[in-house]
């Protein structure tokens, strides 16, 4: 199935299964797929290893200037790189989680990450996932999905993710990490999570992933006219 070189955003609260979905979606179509959040994962890291967040989140000004000097990038199967260091595994840690919202919120590091975003999306054919990709991002984008599910079936799938990679995180610190993740990132000024308008809204709460894809292959259809 050949679909035209266009930008699918795909938006949403966390732990929705939005990277699977999108991974899936460009792999099915050969597209290429970025991951936002993990840009915004790597930024936090960084923070952290030079001392510009506190405990609680607040970030440090100096974190400006020496974004600067910050080389990330994705390697080979997407993984996410800092300098010559994959920092894949570190980026999904539960402290990186816990504070990667507040530094997410601050204007310079969405301008610096969205530098990034855009680059790539001018090369078009790309399956992005992230918070604000179909609204501030990429306004424009061909196609736009919002996710959600419910509270529930989020937390599992994070628990599960993390557990799946060594991690024995608390059920109760994994909810309390969404809800204050979806709050942060719902409420911030800049660009805060909201489904655009034009978006369609997927609720996969009490769907199997085929179904899912199923779902998005007859969006595909249906408004880009392939059969
Ligand atoms: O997608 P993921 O859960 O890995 O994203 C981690 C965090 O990065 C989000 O909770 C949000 O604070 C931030 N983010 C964002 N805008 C995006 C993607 C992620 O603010 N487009």
């Amino acid at each position: 199935m050949k679909i035209p070189d266009i930008i699918i955003a795909i938006d949403g609260y966390s732990s929705t299964g939005k990277s699977s979905l999108a991974k899936k979606v460009a792999r099915k179509f050969d597209f290429l797929y970025l991951d936002s959040g993990a840009l915004y994962r790597g930024v936090t890291l960084f923070a952290q290893e030079e001392g510009l967040i506190s405990r609680l989140g607040t970030v440090n000004p100096g974190l400006k200037d020496a974004l600067e000097g910050l080389d990330l990038h994705f390697g080979a199967e997407g993984k996410l790189y800092m300098g010559p260091r994959c920092i894949e595994q570190q980026i999904r840690s539960m402290e990186v989680s816990a504070q990667v919202s507040p530094v997410a919120a601050v204007p310079y590091v969405r301008a610096w990450v969205d530098e990034m975003l855009h680059e790539f999306g001018r090369r078009g054919r790309i399956v992005m996932d992230g918070r604000d990709i179909g609204t501030a991002v990429f306004p424009d984008a061909q196609l736009k999905i919002f996710m959600t599910a419910s509270e529930e079936v989020r937390a599992k799938r994070r628990y599960d993710e993390l557990v799946s990679k060594g991690e024995s995180p608390l059920l109760e610190d994994v909810v309390k990490n969404l809800r204050e993740r979806d709050y942060i990132d719902s409420h911030r000024e800049t660009a805060p999570l909201r489904r655009a308008e034009d978006a369609f809204e997927l609720d996969n709460s009490d769907m199997t992933f085929e179904e899912e894809l199923a779902w998005v292959q007859g969006l595909i259809q249906g408004k880009f006219g392939i059969l």
